[in-house]
């Protein structure tokens, strides 16, 4: 076996991230080594309670003993084919999620490797969307989150992460998240409309009320493609499967990744009804998209949730967060927003950073999407004993602030 390289050994990490990972990222908070259940220890031996979940991602926290065992049989068994074949792992995951999506018989499913690959194949099927008119408007909503790639990064509506990469490309508007403003700009010319359900990086921002039940019937009315992003609120994390379903709405498309892989790389383009249609042979592909050894762990990942109730514990034990959250009773907290297991907690002071930091040194990760808020979205497992450590640790971040 080889070593680690021994001239580095007594050099920081911090030095050594800083020397060989691109500047793109700011030095991070811990060196991680292990993690286990709803817990993460770093190379010090200090143990973290993980209310971030590695971005609403470890939805059966760390080293889960089904995702173990799937991803060790699966490795042992076969590990990628390319799309020349199929495999049983990815052919049952591809029914799962039509069945749990409602796209139903006429659904179809393609596997990509990130939320952004996703929504790169979601904007080349609003592409297709012509309908004989040659539409080519796509509408996103300002403060929007969709991914880094440059199709992913033209629908975000955060014009500073777009500017210095531009020309990104075009046909993309930016509306508000108002129902008004979406009726004045959605007709006949527009190929389709995407949406976060509840905007994560943006700090967990509920749309208006009624907002997605009238993008539901512009989009029918005028045959726009309703496409919902929901890479951070899918599979489980806002109290039902999907947050579309609190509506009571179908989309033509959504995008998932994050929960889904349970941390291994996997994201999704499911459609429904008539927009199965409009890819066809050749249009789009992956090498590694639903390999069979992403597939078999996210068929271990939904098996957990589904068979374990974790859609519902996901409702149980957001309410119970937010009963903790209020009885904080901080002049720093302004509010609560978000369902489920995906909490924003709007601040009264710009003081995110450190009360993440104040936390961080309590033991405890939770993310400062903006300087006004905090992110929670701790694993879908978690429990009482849990929940009584967040209220402890967060308790002393407050106090210290
Ligand atoms: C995380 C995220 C993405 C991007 O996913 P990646 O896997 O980082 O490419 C896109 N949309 C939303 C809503 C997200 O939360």
């Amino acid at each position: 076996m080889s070593e680690a390289d021994p001239t580095q050994a007594d050099r920081t990490w911090q030095d050594r991230f800083g020397d060989s990972m691109m500047r793109t990222l700011a030095t991070p908070l811990a060196l991680l080594v292990r993690g286990e259940g709803c817990y993460v220890w770093d190379d010090q031996g200090t143990k973290y309670l993980d209310f971030l979940a590695g971005i609403a991602v470890n939805a059966l926290g760390h080293a889960h003993p089904a995702m173990v065992a799937a991803v060790s049989e699966q490795v042992a068994t076969l590990v990628h084919v390319s799309n020349y074949f199929a495999t049983p792992p990815q052919l049952e995951l591809a029914e799962r999620l039509k069945r749990l999506t409602g796209a139903g018989e006429s659904g179809r499913v393609y596997f990509c490797n990130s939320g952004a690959e996703a929504n790169e194949a979601a904007f080349k099927l609003a592409r297709l969307n012509v309908n004989g008119r040659g539409r080519t408007r796509i509408l996103a909503l300002h403060d929007s989150f969709h991914g880094r790639t440059m199709g992913a990064l033209a629908l975000t509506g955060k014009p500073q992460m777009r500017e210095p990469f531009e020309p990104v490309p075009g046909g993309v508007e930016h509306i508000d998240t108002t129902i008004e403003a979406l009726e004045a700009a959605i007709d006949g010319t527009v190929a389709a409309l995407f949406l976060e359900p509840l905007k994560g990086e943006a700090g967990v921002l509920e749309l208006p009320d009624g907002f997605l039940r009238r993008a539901r019937e512009l989009c029918t009315e005028h045959g726009v493609l309703l496409i919902l992003d929901e890479i951070q609120t899918g599979i489980g994390r806002t109290g039902t499967w999907f947050a579309y379903e609190q509506d009571g709405i179908l989309p033509d498309a959504v995008t998932l990744a994050k929960g889904m892989g349970g941390g291994v790389p996997i994201g999704a383009l499911v459609t429904f009804g008539a927009a199965s249609d409009l890819f066809t042979r050749g249009q789009h592909g992956s090498t590694y998209g639903g390999n069979p050894l992403v597939t078999a762990t996210a068929n271990a990942v939904l098996g957990v949730i589904e068979d374990d109730g974790l859609v519902a514990n996901a409702a149980r034990r957001g309410s119970e967060l937010r009963e903790i959250i209020a009885r904080f009773d901080s002049p720093l907290i302004a509010e609560v927003r978000g369902r489920g297991l995906l909490l924003g907690i709007g601040l009264t002071e710009p003081v995110a950073l450190r009360l993440a930091a104040a936390a961080l040194s309590h033991g405890l990760i939770v993310n400062a999407a903006n300087e006004l808020s905090i992110r929670l979205a701790p694993p879908l497992i978690v429990g009482d004993a849990e929940l009584a450590e967040f209220e402890r640790r967060f308790g002393l971040a407050l106090a210290s602030i």
